[in-house]
């Protein structure tokens, strides 16, 4: 069998953002905020860095305050604790596996001891294995891939839904991969296509009690998820139609757009963030 041209067919530990070169882009120095947010409280899953991190600083540009739920990147979740703080906002740090349906919960019961009541839940954590055929799926890989990216939606959802009311919003990120499929994520591509699909279906539960539902479905974009998977950084998202990989500060715009009164008549849908690749809904 050819060697993998990928990196973590075993189990790793998540990718670090302050050991990434170059560092990644969390915010435009253009970005202008304008108080779509404000005294908003957001949850945010893997929160700590990557998209997570440009979400929750956006968010807090936006007036909100957040909580980020993050596996064991302490000095990521720290950082972007400080930038939230920069802006005069709160941010609570809630470290733990949302593969443990009680750790969720307390999570949301966390939210609400600290800060009263929520209104954005973002399920952005993920994890992916690479595995260039379908027997090199292991077993070990393909459960931990369903438990940490598609269960916790379901998790997360049932503790927060009793607490959200309308004008409150889910937004749940999703990836190009479950629209075009991938030749070395056959489990992570079919997690997320599980949570595009959640998405539209959690809308029209949700429609009638004025609480919508979106997602984000990025390319390639430049985490700690990606340095720590992929060998051939070089390449990584050349073969978009804008030839590069994005940075989350391209991805952070579109998940305010979500959360705020601007996307009003918005639901059941996603927005594709990946350079210029066409793909169905
Ligand atoms: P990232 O590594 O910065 O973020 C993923 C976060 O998930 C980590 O910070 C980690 O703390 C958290 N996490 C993972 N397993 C967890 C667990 N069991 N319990 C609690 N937290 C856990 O990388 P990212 O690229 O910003 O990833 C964010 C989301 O974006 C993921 O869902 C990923 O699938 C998705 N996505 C990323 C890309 C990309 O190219 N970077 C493309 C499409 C979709
Ligand atoms: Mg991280």
């Amino acid at each position: 069998m050819k060697p993998s041209k990928f990196k973590n067919q075993k189990q790793e530990k998540p990718g670090i953002e302050s050991e990434m070169t170059p560092k990644p882009e969390y915010i435009s120095k253009k970005y202008k905020a304008s108080g779509k947010l404000k005294n908003k409280i957001a949850v945010i899953t893997g929160g700590d860095s990557g998209i997570g991190r440009s979400i929750a600083v956006h968010y807090a540009h936006e007036g909100a305050d957040i909580a980020i739920i993050y596996l064991s990147e302490n000095k990521d979740a720290k950082e972007t604790k400080k930038l939230v703080e920069a802006q005069n906002r709160k941010c609570l740090l809630l470290k733990g596996d949302i593969t443990d349906e009680k750790f969720c919960k307390k999570c949301i019961d966390d939210v609400l001891k600290e800060y009263g009541h929520m209104n954005i839940i973002i399920n952005n954590a993920g994890t992916h294995f690479n595995a260039d055929t379908p027997t090199e799926v292991t077993t070990e890989n393909l459960k931990k891939t369903f438990e940490t990216n598609i269960y916790p939606l379901f998790y997360f959802v049932k503790a927060a839904l009793p607490h959200l009311k309308k004008g409150d919003t889910i937004i749940n990120t999703s990836s190009v991969t479950a629209n075009r499929g991938s030749d070395h994520l056959l489990d992570y591509s079919s997690t997320k296509g599980a949570i595009s699909t959640f998405t539209k279906s959690l809308a029209t539960m949700l429609a009638k009690k004025g609480i919508r539902v979106n997602g984000v479905a990025p390319g390639p974009i430049w985490t700690p998820l990606i340095v720590s998977s992929f060998d051939d950084l070089e390449k990584f998202g050349k073969d978009t139609p804008m030839g590069r990989a994005g940075q989350p500060s391209e991805v952070g715009p579109a998940y305010v757009f979500l959360a705020s009164q601007d996307s009003s008549y918005i639901t059941g849908q996603m927005i594709h963030v990946n350079g210029g690749e066409i793909v169905g809904s």
